[in-house]
């Protein structure tokens, strides 16, 4: 199972957290704003985690059927 990640930039506050959990997969850019480093750049486990974390739902997380697995439909 490989998840497939989408930041929503917009809606990111910069709290961290997500690059914090997945640091190979989230960073920050020069506005402060959440992008993909590398899709896959961490275990699912960690990935998932770390949109669990976003306290503004800034990160979206499908499985590789397309399911969304987070935020939970
Ligand atoms: S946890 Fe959410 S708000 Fe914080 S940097 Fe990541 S995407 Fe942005």
């Amino acid at each position: 199972m490989a998840y497939n990640v989408e930041v929503i930039r917009e809606a990111c506050i910069a709290a961290g957290s997500c690059v914090v959990l997945a640091s190979e997969t989230f960073e920050l850019d020069d506005e402060n704003l959440v992008r993909i480093k590398k899709q896959n750049g961490n275990s699912d486990e960690d990935i998932l985690m770390a949109a669990q974390s976003c306290p503004v739902n800034a990160i979206i997380v499908r499985d590789e059927t397309g399911k969304q697995i987070w935020p939970e439909a």
